[in-house]
């Protein structure tokens, strides 16, 4: 599975709670804290039901040793699938922010998005194609070692070889954020040409898949009386969300068209001076101002970070007494924009919370403008009423 990194997405926010686990081909994998439940999830699935139906009168401890070797196994597997995206992306030249390990398996953010469908299919196919292999090998190794290994080994590399594949099969349906829902995306976008169209589709889908899962665990859950149906309904609902969340991009993307962020700027922008003291700014210059958030600057009209009057009001008795550059928070890279930038592109990588963030536009290295969530809520808007998304040349927000 992988998505496209947007700052502060549902997804990204979700994940936040991880630690470093390693670095594996210049990528870094990250692991959740729910991994644990996963693991301590299999290793008791395998210890207390797999293993000892199959083989009766062995000592807890061994079902447990087993089971948790075979538990950890899997999740290194899960980190395989992720690692053979991230190979194929950077080879297509799509950098990748990160892998995280969490409760629902793997996930990869890109940096980008594939030039054409070709690339996407074959970064999409990577991941699933590396589970069937590993699948493949753990069940031929399972056969291999029947006569040499106790039992319980053999029955272990085999359930892992199937969860592999099941992992392979399972990717592979045809929805976003799933593989599968990247080749659907990649098919739609080779036959019509159109990326856009073909991201909705594929979002539609995913959907469309969320629930059918929600509705089978649910069956599951009712009708044959099995806590596992509690787990699909949760991966439903997971990715119900996660579809909407990309659906919800690509329409926003599609109205914007192709409008460039001069075309929707505020210009010239409000800034703050960051070398002004914050007491002076809040009784003299603050009372002027109708805006929420503003550019911070240099006295050379660099952009130094971004400030909100949230951001001022949070500020301890000790910060207020000094510069409002103090408190301006760092500019993200994605928020630093050009004029001539496609305006789908730049809200593609950033995210703009209301009253908090701006994206910063830059010529040369001068602050020159601003757009807020407000404008892009406007064009939106404009849009949908089949007005030109531009900004009208005396609006304010
Ligand atoms: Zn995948």
């Amino acid at each position: 599975m992988w998505s496209n990194t947007r700052p502060g997405s549902e997804v990204a926010g979700m994940l936040r709670w991880s630690m470093p686990a390693g670095r594996v081909v210049g990528v870094r994998i990250y692991a959740h804290w729910s991994l644990l439940a996963t693991l301590v999830l299999i290793a008791g699935l395998m210890s207390t039901s797999v293993l000892p139906t199959e083989f009766g009168g062995r000592s807890a401890i061994e079902y447990w040793t087993v089971g948790t070797v075979a538990a950890v196994l899997f999740l290194l597997s899960i980190a395989a699938h992720e690692v053979a995206h991230s190979i194929v992306a950077i080879h297509d030249g799509v950098p990748v922010e990160r892998i995280t390990l969490w409760l629902l398996g793997g996930m990869s953010e890109l940096r980008g998005e594939p030039a054409d469908p070709r690339s996407e299919l074959r970064i999409a196919l990577a991941g699933p194609l590396a589970s069937l292999a590993i699948g493949i090998s753990a069940v031929i190794l399972a056969f291999g070692v029947h006569d040499l290994v106790d039992p319980v080994v053999t029955a272990s590399l085999a359930w892992l070889g199937t969860a592999n594949m099941i992992l392979a099969v399972f990717n592979l349906l045809p929805g976003a954020p799933l593989d599968g829902g990247r080749v659907l995306h990649a098919a739609l976008w080779r036959r019509s040409g159109d990326r856009l169209t073909a991201a909705a589709g594929a979002a539609r889908s995913g959907r469309i898949i969320g629930f059918g899962l929600i509705v089978l665990g649910a069956v599951q859950v009712v009708l044959v009386g099995s806590i596992s149906g509690l787990w699909l309904m949760l991966l439903g609902w997971f990715l119900r969300n996660a579809a909407s969340v990309e659906l919800m991009g690509a329409s926003m993307r599609h109205r914007m068209g192709e409008l460039t962020v001069h075309d929707v700027m505020s210009t010239p922008a409000v800034v703050v001076h960051a070398d002004q003291d914050v007491t002076t700014f809040v009784s003299d210059v603050l009372p002027t101002l109708h805006h929420r958030t503003f550019p911070a600057v240099d006295r050379w009209n660099r952009p130094v970070g971004v400030l909100s009057l949230r951001d001022i009001s949070r500020a301890s008795p000790e910060e207020r007494r000094g510069k409002l550059g103090a408190l301006a928070r760092r500019l993200p890279d994605p928020a630093r924009v050009h004029p001539g930038d496609r305006l789908a592109d730049v809200t593609a990588k950033a995210v703009l919370r209301p009253g908090r963030d701006l994206l910063v536009v830059v010529d040369g290295e001068q602050v020159t403008g601003v757009i807020t969530a407000t404008d892009l809520v406007r064009v939106c808007e404009r849009t949908a009423l089949g007005l030109p998304g531009r900004r009208p040349p005396t609006a304010s927000s």
